[in-house]
């Protein structure tokens, strides 16, 4: 029997997905100088990279150059990307099964959460997720349509995403026409009508789950006064214990800006940007045409739960805020892939470390694997991903030195490119990718911009020379 792992027989990785953690997990696979290793990376649009692409804002393009070192990572003659090949449409477990001794995959976070609150899918209210993937151009989410004609707008929830929603929802066409917004998004914010964006969280200040920078990027907007409201600002006593306890230096600079928020005097701009805390929506309010006139608030205060966190409990007040458009961005979901074992409850594939575990048995399934945010759910920035891919490749490698490995027939490049090509005959290469950037920032040094995004799946394979098919 060949040894896997050699130039006779390498060991052969499909890695479902083409975000960063596929990308982390690919870098750390191809660095193993013992073992000679092959990679297929594949994803269900042409384009690669996953969040980078559809989900960091327009605006903050640094955080988008790790792209550069997943680039030299796809020079490495021992990986292939495969572009506009769909896992359960064009591909099969049962084909991955055949052709390679490990499958990884990767594939984020596409769904969100809920609040399980009434009115919740009134119109004009919609998850924060689709409204991010709406202004990133991403293909499903280009023909939606935001009612920017309203005024007031809340978005439920204080993490970054919702710091993102609420500063696109604010920012300058002159702001935004600097950056890679999809052109639908661009004109349709261009026309908003919104004048006040309230930010809702449900605890208080201390416990908001935004980082320090993008609250303090907030304070800088051109065109939007960034407020709070002092009492709701104001530190109680068991965060005010905590925080000094903790000594977390940028939890208490967090708190500092939003008070200083919390003193400014609005100076007329043409936008106000509100944080709210010590609220939760506990009804999204309809009008008689069904659609979204105000979110009804409990108001809260916090206590020590015995889990040891710091949480928060209704006072038996609650206030009506009259808004006609909500963002929920309480959180991003998995969704399930067809034969891989989800986690309801969680959102996430059902794993150890990496490891994908059999429901039945609870033991692991050999040569199965699970990396990023579909393996510990959406939390942390791009890089938190890295050292999470490690992980689950020290357990694939050392699954490979204990023989635990699934057992391809076809075992070699040429045979699952040739299924590839005729399941799917515009796949999309690496170097195909390369020309549609390439072609994206010629577009965009036109008009003085990083890119002009294609946004239809259409578009992009016409650009590079492919026809599509259903
Ligand atoms: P997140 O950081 O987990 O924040 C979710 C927010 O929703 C929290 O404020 C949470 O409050 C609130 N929430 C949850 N359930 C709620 C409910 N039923 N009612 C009211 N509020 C509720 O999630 P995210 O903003 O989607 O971000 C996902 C990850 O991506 C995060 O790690 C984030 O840092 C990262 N990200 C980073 C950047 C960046 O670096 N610039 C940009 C975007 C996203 P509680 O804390 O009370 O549960």
């Amino acid at each position: 029997m060949t040894t896997v792992g050699t130039e006779a027989q390498p060991l052969r990785v499909a890695i479902i997905g083409s975000g960063p953690s596929a990308f982390y997990a690919a870098d750390h696979l191809l660095k193993q100088s013992d073992l000679v290793i092959e990679v297929d990376m594949f994803d269900r649009l042409p384009t690669p990279f996953g969040l980078v692409r559809g989900g960091v804002a327009p605006d903050h393009q640094k955080i988008k150059t790790v792209t550069k070192a997943f680039n030299l990572v796809a020079k490495n003659p021992r990986f292939r990307f495969f572009g506009y090949v769909e896992y359960g449409k064009d591909l099969s477990h049962a084909d991955l099964v055949e052709h390679y001794h490990q499958i990884l995959y990767a594939t984020g976070a596409q769904s969100d959460r809920h609040m399980g609150i009434p009115g919740e899918d009134l119109t004009n209210s919609f998850p924060a997720t689709a409204f991010v993937a709406w202004y990133n151009g991403h293909p499903d989410y280009r023909h939606l349509q935001f009612d920017l004609s309203q005024e007031r707008v809340a978005v439920v929830g204080v993490g970054n995403v919702a710091i993102d929603v609420a500063r696109i929802l604010c920012l300058s066409h002159e702001e935004l026409a600097r950056t890679d917004i999809a052109d639908h998004a661009l004109e349709a914010l261009s026309k908003s009508n919104i004048k006040e964006v309230y930010l809702l969280g449900r605890r208080g200040p201390a416990q908001a789950a935004f980082t320090t920078p993008e609250v303090k990027e907030l304070g800088e907007l051109e065109e939007a006064d960034v407020l709070a409201i002092p009492s709701e600002v104001a530190l109680d006593d068991v965060s005010r214990a905590a925080l000094e306890a903790g000594g977390d230096k940028a939890a208490q600079k967090k708190v500092e800006l939003l008070q200083g928020y919390a003193e400014r005097q609005p100076e007329g701009k043409k936008r106000r940007l509100i944080f709210r805390f010590l609220v939760s929506p506990t009804e999204v309010l309809g009008d008689s045409d069904g659609r979204v006139a105000g979110l009804r608030l409990a108001k809260n205060e916090l206590y020590a739960s015995d889990a040891g966190s710091i949480a928060s409990r209704p006072t038996g007040e609650s206030e009506d805020l009259p808004v006609g458009l909500v963002f929920r961005s309480v959180g991003y979901r998995g969704a399930p892939l067809v034969d891989v074992p989800f986690n309801e409850r969680w959102g996430t594939f059902l794993n150890e470390k990496g490891r994908l575990i059999d429901p039945t048995s609870q033991q692991p399934k050999a040569g199965e694997y699970t990396a990023g945010w579909i393996k510990r759910g959406p939390s942390g920035v791009i890089g938190t991903n890295k050292p999470d891919a490690v992980e689950t490749v020290q357990c694939m490698l050392e699954d490979v030195a204990a023989g635990q490995l699934l057992s391809p027939s076809h075992a070699d490049r040429e045979s699952i490119e040739k299924l590839v090509q005729v399941r799917q005959p515009n796949y999309v290469t690496f170097a195909d990718w390369q020309r549609l950037d390439e072609i994206e920032i010629a577009n965009g040094a036109a008009t003085g911009r990083p890119r002009v995004k294609f946004t239809s799946i259409e578009d992009m394979l016409a650009a590079i020379g492919k026809n599509v098919t259903a």
